[in-house]
């Protein structure tokens, strides 16, 4: 096995969330490097640009109104793969929001929808990709949490829930897989995104920003994470990356 080459170049990789933030930076990166890109958001027209950018720098790239809360439209993104690119190789679970609030303001709606996109749509991601990578005798599960996965701060507690939940899933998964499935778990810490946006109490969402959002780092800096990965040779599965700003204390 030649364990020299870049083995991303080339890859077909699936990313959800890819209309913004953490989610473009890594479709921008990986098409900037030869991978063949099939990306999912809801946002068709901030997707489709992203698409274009890509398309437009000698890349490939395959765009579809995917919605992770619904199991079809994440069956329908990987089939686009498999229709447009034979197969798929990594994928990338990055979708998420983050509508931090006290418990006791109950904001259930909000619960609901964290744990929709972020726990359940990272499910209907493995329900959707499993059996390919089954089929194919490889793959790559690529899940975004956060440092929210590992530690707990006030507002957040719902959030915090979903990506614990999600390192769980990780872990689980490798455990349970054979020598055909990598799995890796990213975990940024404060990065430039518009994820403050989610926050809909308007003096928490400054507070966020002037607070523990203070120092960020470039969403480019998690996707070289993610492409650091990827790039590993097939028996080299990098398990879990942290990726804070020097600045960030938790
Ligand atoms: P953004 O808000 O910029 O991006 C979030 C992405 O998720 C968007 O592309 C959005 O697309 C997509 N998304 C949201 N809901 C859905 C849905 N139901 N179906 C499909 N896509 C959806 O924030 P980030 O880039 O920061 O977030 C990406 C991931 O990184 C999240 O999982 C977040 O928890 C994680 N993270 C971010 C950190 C940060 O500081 N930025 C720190 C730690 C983790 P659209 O609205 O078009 O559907």
């Amino acid at each position: 096995m030649n364990t020299s080459q870049h083995t991303e170049n080339g890859k077909v990789v699936l990313v959800t969330g890819a209309s913004s933030g953490i989610g473009e930076a890594i479709a921008r990166r990986l098409g900037a490097a030869g991978a063949k890109l099939v990306l999912g958001a809801r946002r068709v027209e901030r997707l489709e640009a992203v698409g274009r950018a890509i398309v437009a720098d000698g890349g490939e790239a395959v765009t579809l109104a995917t919605d992770v809360t619904r199991r079809r439209d994440m069956e329908a993104l990987v089939s686009a793969a498999i229709q447009r690119f034979g197969r798929l190789d990594v994928l990338v679970n990055n979708a998420g929001l983050m509508p931090l609030s006290p418990l006791l303001q109950l904001k259930i709606d909000e619960w609901d929808r964290m744990i929709d996109v972020n726990l359940r749509g990272v499910l209907h991601g493995l329900a959707a990709a499993l059996p390919v990578f089954d089929r194919q005798g490889s793959g790559h599960v690529v899940n975004i949490t956060s440092v929210a996965d590992r530690g707990v701060f006030p507002t957040a507690a719902v959030y915090c829930a979903t990506k614990f939940a999600v390192r769980a899933l990780s872990e689980g998964l490798r455990l349970e897989s054979g020598p055909g499935l990598r799995v890796t778990l990213i975990a940024p810490g404060a990065t430039e995104s518009e994820l403050p946006s989610t926050i809909s109490d308007p003096e928490l969402r400054q507070a966020a920003i002037a607070g523990f959002r203070k120092d960020l780092i470039p969403a480019d800096a998690i996707a070289r994470a993610v492409a650091f990965a990827i790039d590993q040779p097939r028996e080299v599965d990098v398990n879990e990356i942290v990726v804070r700003p020097t600045a960030q204390a938790y």
